[in-house]
């Protein structure tokens, strides 16, 4: 039997935890794995791209666990009453090759996202960051915004999306968060509106294209870019120029995915870079200046997923019976598959019909 996480195992184990705490040490798991960025096996995540959106499998190990997402993106999605973003993941044993957990991964990747770019943030930004902008109010955000407030002390947020109703639906959402009673959360009528005096600024949109979501004007110095939204191929959020801008820092996850995925797409092979890895293993300063301006490129990647997998199968074999299906068949004999399970089946069929 293999264990499994459903939608509803997810929630309840939210619903006990809280959504700030579950973050918060996810995002110190995902930390203590990057801290460990040699043991992991790493390759730029397999694409299979349509005009309307990408099917991406993203597979990692450390030599002890091995673990795959699948994950989709179609921002037309919405308009069609579906999620632009959903995913399942497995965790499988590198000894015998055995899964050893299937999981929902749709609501768990909006929670590692948030872990990661809060984590992110927490190693980039200003300590001294209180107001962040953010920009797309859709499926993603709402993680995002406890994130930030549990983890970096965001005590002011700016919002903004071209979809007036996304962006009540996630104040709506917030206020409804007792833990959130000190947030100020102000609605702005435009992404330049929203960047005014923020510290941080979150882009989460989703739309299939080289989109100019920020351009130079909106970025003061000493801010931090959370560029979450953009993520494949013709897809991006940040007019170049902001990567041009003096004394900008970029910090990618993994550089060869973050080549052809993250925002750098747009700049040349020799752009400078820096991994995360480099930074939350203290090999490279993270932040040089109060005046620097630092752009996490999130795109998401593989480790993140194998985090947030083990995470949440330690949390569900805390309790006392996990639930579990039968993906794998359990056998006397392990060189007698057909006997047993189709065999088995057929002779008691057979007994039945005599
Ligand atoms: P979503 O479709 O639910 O929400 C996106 C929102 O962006 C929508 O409300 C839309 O109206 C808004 N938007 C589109 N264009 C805009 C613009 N020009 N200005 C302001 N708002 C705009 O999608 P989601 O699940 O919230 O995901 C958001 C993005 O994040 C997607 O592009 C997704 O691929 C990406 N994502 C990245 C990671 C990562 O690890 N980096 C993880 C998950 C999702």
């Amino acid at each position: 039997m293999v264990d499994y996480i459903g939608v509803s195992d997810v929630a309840r184990i939210i619903n006990t935890m809280g959504a700030g705490e579950f973050i918060e040490r996810l995002a110190q798991q995902i930390e203590a794995d990057y801290q460990r960025w040699g043991q992991f096996e790493k390759s730029a995540r397999l694409a299979s791209h349509s005009p309307v959106g990408v099917i991406e499998l993203m597979p990692t190990s450390d030599g002890t666990l091995y673990s795959f997402k699948y994950v989709n993106g179609h921002p037309k999605n919405t308009a069609e009453g579906l999620l632009t973003v959903t995913a399942f993941g497995v965790l499988a044993d590198v000894a015998t090759g055995y899964p050893l957990l299937l999981s929902e991964l749709t609501v768990s990747t909006a929670l590692r996202t948030a872990a990661m770019s809060a984590l992110a943030a927490k190693w980039l930004a200003r300590p001294d960051a209180r107001v962040m902008a953010l920009i797309g109010n859709g499926a993603q955000s709402e993680f995002q915004s406890i994130g930030f407030h549990r983890m970096l002390g965001i005590r002011e947020l700016r919002l903004f999306d071209v979809d007036a109703l996304a962006t009540a639906k996630l104040e709506r959402n917030l206020r409804a968060m007792p833990e959130l009673d000190d947030l100020k959360i102000v609605r702005a009528s435009s992404t330049a509106e929203a960047c005014r005096g923020a510290d941080i600024i979150t882009t989460v949109t989703a739309d299939k294209c080289n989109a100019v979501i920020l351009t130079p004007p909106m970025v003061r110095p000493g801010v931090h870019i959370n560029a979450v939204g953009g993520d494949c191929p013709g897809k991006t959020e940040l007019h170049a120029d902001v990567l041009r801008m003096p004394d900008v820092r970029v910090v990618v996850e993994y550089e060869p995915q973050s080549r052809i995925e993250g925002e750098i797409q747009q700049m040349p092979a020799d752009y400078p870079v820096t991994e995360f890895a480099q930074v939350c293993s203290r090999q490279v300063a993270a932040r040089s200046s109060a005046e620097q301006i630092t752009i996490f490129d999130s795109v998401g990647f593989a480790l993140e997923d194998y985090s947030v997998l083990r995470f949440l199968h330690a949390l569900v074999q805390e309790q006392r019976s996990p639930r579990q299906i039968d993906l794998v068949p359990a056998l006397e004999d392990p060189k007698d598959l057909f006997g047993g399970t189709l065999g088995g089946q057929r002779r008691a069929t057979l007994r039945r019909v005599s």
